[in-house]
């Protein structure tokens, strides 16, 4: 019984660790001067609107949640410096 509670415990960890880890390279690839899109590659970028949990942690280290218009795929990028995106 407790071997099958650490064994999901440790699951777990490895799936945020993964999570976290697939954020971040979509961070590192669409920090670049224009956003685009990680699984497209279009520029067609627009900040989403839905509020989701991981949205506070990512505010903290200066991220934004954007979504692509072409294949509506949701990711994290360096907040721009200027207003307009
Ligand atoms: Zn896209």
């Amino acid at each position: 019984m407790r071997k099958r509670y650490i064994a999901g415990l440790i699951l777990l960890g490895f799936f945020l660790l993964y999570a976290f880890v697939r954020s971040l390279s979509n961070i590192l690839l669409s920090g670049r001067a224009t956003a685009i899109c990680p699984r497209c590659g279009s520029t067609n970028i627009n900040p989403s609107k839905k509020r989701q949990a991981p949205d506070v942690l990512f505010r903290v280290f200066g991220c934004i949640a954007c979504r692509c218009s072409i294949c509506s795929y949701r990711f994290y990028r360096p907040r721009p410096s200027s207003p307009a995106i």
